[in-house]
């Protein structure tokens, strides 16, 4: 069929006119009956054409053979024309084989493909032709397109998709792998990988027999199964990914390869780890956990929802959280929770429900809106807890911090508080207010000899008293120990506060039951007024606190008003504690002894032993001034001890100049008194002066002994059972228990001074002092009055049959060598009636002007 371009210059085989040689007939006749088949000259001519090519091109032979016929050049489709004319001239010129693909265009228009295998022939003339082959490909090609298209399609698949695509072999080794897997295993390139990875499952999958089970069951199946694994990276990292994966067979059944798809996982596994935690958390929090939708309808809740609410899922689900509610929330906490959740996303506040059980109960309600990306809102997540407890617990911290833990009164916090504010009342109303400060007398003493808990029973009981003796508008608070404070506000006059005192002082020194035990103690009791003698708080409490002291001095179990002067009795107090602490290294006490008489016999009997305390600048200081102090200090066992060694040697001294018929009297003082090693210390001290017992008389008041009767009654006996005897001094003063008094091993009665006082005048005293000697008579106890100033007052006793008697009458306290002078003059005698010693007092040898009385 081809051509040339006839302008173009040939090299190769010259272009002549192609004759009908003889081998071109042999060529022809060999040719003839073979579709696609022409032979053309060199000048392009077709000199022959098989019948097939006309049925190729639509043309009939005779209209494209010889030089008139349609040349092969037009048939050829314009743009391959110049493509195959090249290759063509270069078979011409080189006399290859070609072989070359292009498109005609047939007589009706069709475009066909063709290919046309074809070879440089030449004459014996040496003119080149060209026989070609031409065979229609139109179809074949449409195949290949379509085979070409779905290979080229499945390479695009295979090279560009995300997920990992393999075909391996059973032995573990991949046949195939895209890009897709390299990566997801962390490798540059499929071939990286596959070099790599010998043996797929023992490399690659962090449980390897479990892939092998996979791949014996897909092959098993024949089915694609999808496995999930945890895999090692090249670099170690481990990732999840997900297989579908199935065996290939050939046609005979036999297995060829596995093929399948790999995915990275790792996301949604983490994902899913993720939701099942939160899961875990919803299910496991102790939080109630509510969820609802956009329109605020319960879609979840937790377990813990269940147990605090009671409702069961199904009960609430779709339901407004409103039915939770037990109304009783302000509507104000309802619109700040919408308001907030608007604002910020958020509110936590307290809400109060109702449980299923109808209880009421207050929760700390936190919620949160879910708002999905267009801003809209998806959900309202709230928790809440139960708080009830909560709050019981910190109103319970609340009246902690106001009240006294041991008696529930208001502890000092408190009484700041409420005093500032009754102040306050009465500065606007211009109203007085009165501040008492009660201590209780011998408070540490009780509590050191009965313990702690006696102790903490007697504050229960003395601040359920003092509640119970003021107004509901007065203050009670216990500022810690024993020491309490009332305050009452709008009294009219300090008289007011002078009765409650009174009233206080006799329901605090009443008996106390505590473990089946008697017990009293006192009040001291200290007053000040607002505003006169302060108008802060601070200073109200310090001057109450001065005026207490003075009470304390004034012999406990009174109430003193706060006054100036009373200021300055403090500060002296405080030198005379200092002074008295030097008072023993420096020898300045010293003993009175006063006489006791014998109204029988008419003879100086005893003495009481009266200390006295020599100050370098001050002169004697009287007990009644520094015992208190001592007392309170720690420092009167001590001084006491001194006195009993003192009083003892004096006693040995007198005896040793042949006065052996005097007894002494010797005062304790209550922490003597309950002092373990005192009988122990006694006995040690008649022992080492030689005397007997019976010579020893000791004083013990009647509120020591009747602080707790049952101690005692124990130290008594252990006391008197040494021989010496027990005198219960300033009888009437206190509240002696008569069926105590009936159990105590005691000696003697002392009567108060105060009531021999006035017992002329006074006939309630003159009565006291009858019924006490009655009293000890009946108990067969002797009588002392004491204080026994006058000769009406001596006939008084004398007529109600007391026994024994010790005043200035007969001689104040005397220095030593004074009292054995005392007692030489009076000697023992048998007639009383020729005894006339009391009717002349000036006969009472000289006493010391100094002593204090
Ligand atoms: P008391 O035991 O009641 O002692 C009697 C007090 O009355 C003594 O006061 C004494 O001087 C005084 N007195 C005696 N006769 C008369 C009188 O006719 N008229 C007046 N107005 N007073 C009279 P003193 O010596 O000042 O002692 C006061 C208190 O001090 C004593 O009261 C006693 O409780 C305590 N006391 C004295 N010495 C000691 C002691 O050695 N140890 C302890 N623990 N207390 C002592
Ligand atoms: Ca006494
Ligand atoms: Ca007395």
């Amino acid at each position: 069929m081809h051509f040339r371009p006839k302008r173009q210059n040939h090299s190769g085989v010259p272009p002549s006119r192609l004759n009908h040689s003889r081998v071109l007939d042999t060529l022809v006749k060999n040719l003839e009956g073979m579709a696609y088949r022409c032979l053309h000259d060199a000048g392009w001519t077709m000199v022959f054409v098989s019948d097939g090519c006309h049925e190729l091109c639509g043309y009939a032979s005779s209209e494209i053979l010889g030089k008139t016929g349609v040349s092969w050049e037009e048939i050829t489709h314009p743009e391959d024309r110049r493509r195959v004319r090249d290759c063509i001239e270069d078979a011409m010129r080189s006399g290859r084989r070609f072989a070359v693909q292009y498109r005609i265009v047939s007589k009706s228009g069709q475009i066909k493909w063709v290919v046309e295998r074809g070879v440089a022939i030449r004459d014996e003339q040496g003119e080149a032709a060209l026989e070609g082959f031409i065979e229609d490909i139109t179809a074949r090609r449409a195949t290949l397109e379509a085979l070409e298209a779905a290979e080229l399609r499945y390479r695009n698949i295979f090279e560009h998709a995300s997920e990992g695509i393999f075909q391996s072999t059973r032995d573990g080794r991949y046949l195939a792998a895209n890009p897709a897997l390299a990566r997801l295993y962390g490798y540059d390139s499929p071939q990286a990988l596959m070099a790599d990875l010998a043996d797929i499952e023992r490399l690659l999958y962090v449980l390897p027999d479990r892939r092998v089970d996979f791949l014996t069951l897909i092959e098993r199946d024949g089915e694609v199964l999808n496995f999930e694994s945890e895999v090692y990276r090249r670099d170690g990292s481990r990732i999840w990914i997900s297989e579908n994966a199935h065996a290939v067979l050939g046609t005979k059944g036999e297995f060829i390869c596995y093929e399948g798809t790999v995915q990275d996982i790792s996301e949604r596994k983490r994902t899913e780890a993720h939701l099942q935690l939160m899961a875990m958390v919803f299910s496991n929090s102790n939080e109630a956990i509510m969820v609802t939708d956009a329109g605020n309808r319960i879609i979840a809740v937790n377990p813990a929802f269940r147990r605090l609410t009671g409702y069961l899922p199904d009960e609430v689900m779709g339901k407004d959280p409103r039915i939770l509610s037990a109304g009783i929330t302000s509507p104000e906490v309802f619109s700040d929770m919408w308001a907030s959740l608007d604002r910020h996303g958020s509110w936590q506040g307290e809400l109060w429900d109702r449980r299923k059980s109808g209880e009421a109960y207050p929760k700390w309600l936190s919620i949160s809106l879910v708002r999905d990306a267009d801003g809209q809102i998806r959900n309202h997540i709230g928790s809440f807890i139960d708080i009830s407890e909560l709050k019981a617990t910190q109103e319970r911290i609340r009246h902690l911090a106001h009240h006294d833990t041991l008696t529930n009164l208001a502890n000092r916090f408190s009484l700041h508080e409420k005093l500032g504010q009754a102040i306050a009342f009465c500065k606007r109303n211009h109203m007085q207010l009165a501040l008492m400060l009660i201590d209780l007398d011998r408070f540490k003493t009780i509590n050191d000899t009965l313990g702690h808990q006696a102790g903490d029973e007697l504050l229960i009981q003395v601040a359920q008293r003092l509640s119970a003796a003021v107004r509901e508008s007065d203050i009670v608070a216990r500022l810690g120990g024993d020491e309490f404070v009332v305050a009452l506000p709008g009294i009219g006059s300090p008289a007011d506060a002078a009765h409650l005192a009174d009233k206080i002082t006799r329901e605090i020194s009443a008996p106390y039951l505590i473990n089946g035990q008697e017990l009293r103690t006192s009040p001291s009791i200290g007053i000040c007024v607002y505003p006169g003698d302060g108008t802060e708080i601070g200073d109200l409490l310090k001057n109450a606190d001065v005026a207490m002291y003075h009470a304390k001095a004034k012999g406990r179990g009174n109430y003193q008003f706060f006054t100036e002067e009373m200021n300055i009795a403090t500060t002296e107090r405080m030198n005379l504690e200092s002074d008295l602490r030097l008072a023993i290294a420096r020898g300045e006490f010293l003993l009175y002894y006063q006489p006791q008489l014998d109204l029988r016999s008419g003879t100086i009997v005893g003495v009481e032993a009266l200390i006295r305390w020599q100050h370098p600048t001050r002169g004697l200081v009287s007990p009644a001034d520094f015992i208190p102090i001592a007392e309170d200090s720690g420092m009167i066992s001590a001084i006491g001890d001194w006195v009993l060694e003192e009083a003892c040697r004096q006693l040995k001294a007198w005896q040793t100049r042949g006065i052996t018929h005097i007894r002494m009297s010797i005062n304790l003082s209550t922490g003597q008194f309950l002092d373990k090693t005192l009988p122990a210390r006694i006995h040690e001290l008649l022992a080492s002066n030689g005397l007997s017992a019976s010579l020893l008389d000791l004083e013990v008041t009647e509120s020591m002994s009747m602080a707790s009767p049952d101690e005692s009654i124990s130290v008594m006996k252990t006391l008197s059972s040494s021989g010496l005897t027990l005198s219960i001094d300033d009888f009437g003063t206190g509240y002696s228990s008569l069926a105590y008094l009936k159990l105590l091993p005691i000696h003697t009665l002392k009567i108060d001074r105060s009531f021999v006082k006035d017992i002329e005048s006074d006939p309630n005293d003159a009565d006291i002092c009858d019924v006490t000697v009655l009293l000890a008579h009946k108990l067969g106890l002797e009588v002392v009055a004491e204080g026994v100033e006058t000769e009406a007052q001596l006939k008084f006793l004398l007529s109600i049959g007391c026994e024994k008697i010790q005043g200035y009458l007969i001689s104040k306290p005397l220095p030593a060598d004074q009292a054995e002078r005392f007692i030489r003059n009076n000697p023992p005698m048998n007639d009383l009636g020729t005894i006339d010693l009391w009717s002349s007092p000036e006969q009472s040898p000289s006493i010391e002007e100094n002593c204090p009385a």
